[in-house]
């Protein structure tokens, strides 16, 4: 935490359409990770500070939802070839601020245009259910409108796509919505704001407060604020949807993970390794659906491991913005040092170190939060290594004799976001898919991010909520059902009936 310094840019709030942050607001550091070097700062809002975000989506709200679903997908639809138009731009702050290499910045950026493609959609998406003559004279037909003011909570590792799980849907559906990104990398929800603005969002209906816990427990406890929505690890998606439900709004909070690949004696094994690689120590494992423990089939153990560790040796690590990296530096240097303290614990705790990426160092970056990549072999179900979410760039291998001993030890886990099978027969991948314990199923892919229109959830403690994230879950979640029921006629009463209505 720092006080106000002049000197450095501020990422500041963005309230009725334009930036704002109070003179003497109290700011923290946003860094550099591949420098070390504190690049700007982030004022953290007070409770007074997200009221008055409160008091303008609420201002905003009767208009907005009054405006046609194609008017608001219009405006959406502007957004979107903004987005476009400025992808390298943002795809380059979430470099700057997260570290995670441009190339999968500009790919992040593109699954947040994904999601909003599908929110210009929005029409056909809201349109309602009709039945003709439920009894006679009368029909009945129910329609979905929006909640009012909805708020959501993002993560640092997606500081685009995550916000874009959420906001235009939730826009799209005639809610106005405010955000509390992570205070690591704000820097791309506010240019977001700026697209939407000049998109021709009114003001108001899309708002952002910058800070830490202080301003989302006033999200939480403001009594406008009907829903909202966390993507975050799962001691505080817990905390919100405990807190969130006390006070009767609608929740759904997405938590952590710890992601399985089971790797079949069948397996095409190139593929496996491409794929085990990508998955682990991409975007340096900070990814809620990265790879962080493979569960190796039979000899497949014996005939991967020499192969895995050759490619997680000669990994290219170094600054994000370097196109030759395929691994860019941690997010913090409190991070950095989480997971290297994990790397200790899996040797103490009898895990065989077969790749050991602690105290990496980058030339011409030696204040870079920089690790290596980090394998381990013969990691019991049993060690902390396996059991908790280290996001970093570690993988954990488990070795077991059967398919049915894989599938138990993965739905045993706590955690249940995403999984993949690598095997080359059909049946084994059908029962894979239908036993397994886990929202998102990947059969020889790796990362099985759905897309737009199929809706983003794990299960069991990565995700406390009824809906999944986007999709027409999405819709449901910032929306409810009405259902009307309608007579038309002269001279229609019998006088008062004293049964239950029945079709006549
Ligand atoms: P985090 O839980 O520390 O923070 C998430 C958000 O909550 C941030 O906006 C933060 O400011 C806020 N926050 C932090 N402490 C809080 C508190 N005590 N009370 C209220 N709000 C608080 O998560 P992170 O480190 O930013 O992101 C990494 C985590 O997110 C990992 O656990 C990862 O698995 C998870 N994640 C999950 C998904 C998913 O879809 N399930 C997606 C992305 C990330």
């Amino acid at each position: 935490m720092s006080t106000p310094t002049s000197a450095l840019p501020l990422v500041s709030h963005w309230i009725d359409g334009r930036p704002w942050a109070p003179d003497a607001a109290t700011r923290l550091d946003v860094y550099n990770p591949a420098t070390g070097a504190v690049i700007r700062q982030v004022p953290t809002a007070t409770a007074d500070d997200v009221a008055r975000a409160v008091a303008s989506a609420r201002r905003a709200f009767p208009a907005w939802a009054e405006t046609p679903p194609i008017r608001r997908a219009r405006i959406l639809n502007r957004f979107l070839a903004l987005l476009n138009e400025n992808l390298d731009h943002l795809a380059a702050l979430i470099t700057q601020e997260h570290g995670k290499v441009f190339s999968d910045a500009q790919g992040e950026v593109m699954r947040g245009i994904d999601i909003v493609e599908f929110a210009g959609g929005i029409p056909q998406l809201l349109k309602g259910d009709y039945t003709d003559q439920v009894s006679t004279g009368i029909d009945n037909w129910s329609f979905r409108q929006p909640l009012g003011v909805v708020a959501g909570v993002t993560p640092f590792n997606f500081p685009c796509m995550v916000p874009c799980w959420m906001f235009p849907v939730a826009i799209a559906c005639g809610n106005t919505f405010i955000l509390k990104p992570s205070e690591r990398d704000p820097s791309a929800s506010l240019f977001m704001a700026e697209l939407l603005t000049q998109a021709g969002l009114p003001d108001g209906v899309f708002n952002i407060v910058q800070g830490d816990k202080v301003a989302v427990d006033a999200l939480l406890d403001h009594p406008e604020v009907k829903a909202l929505s966390f993507v975050g690890s799962t001691p505080i998606a817990h905390h919100l949807y405990q807190r969130g439900a006390q006070q009767g709004k609608r929740v759904q909070a997405l938590g952590g993970a710890k992601n399985h690949m089971v790797v079949m004696p069948d397996a095409d094994l190139d593929l496996a390794v491409d794929a085990l690689i990508g998955a682990a120590y991409g975007s340096a494992g900070e990814r809620c659906m990265a790879i962080s423990a493979a569960v190796l089939v039979g000899d497949v153990g014996d005939r991967i491991m020499p192969r895995l560790a050759e490619r997680a040796r000669s990994l290219k690590i170094g600054d994000g913005m370097d196109a030759a990296m395929e691994m860019g530096p941690i997010v913090t240097r409190q991070a950095l040092e989480r997971i290297e303290g994990y790397v200790a614990l899996g040797v103490q705790e009898g895990a065989t170190l077969v790749v050991d990426g602690r105290g990496h160092r980058v030339a011409g970056r030696e204040g870079g939060f920089f690790t290596g990549g980090t394998l381990f072999d013969h990691v019991q179900p049993g060690m902390r290594i396996y059991r908790e979410e280290i996001f970093g760039p570690v993988l954990s291998c488990v070795r077991v004799a059967t398919l049915s001993e894989a599938i138990d030890l993965v739905n045993a886990h706590e955690f249940g976001n995403g999984v993949a099978c690598f095997t080359s027969d059909g049946h084994v991948a059908r029962e894979f898919s239908r036993h397994i314990q886990v929202g998102m199923v990947g059969i020889n892919v790796p990362i099985p991010v759905p897309m737009a229109w199929h809706g983003f959830g794990g299960w069991k403690r990565s995700l406390f909520g009824d809906m999944h994230a986007y999709g027409e879950e999405g819709v449901r979640f910032y929306t409810r059902q009405k259902s009307v029921m309608q007579r038309w006629g002269t001279g229609l009463s019998k006088g008062p009936e004293f049964v239950m209505p029945t079709a006549k």
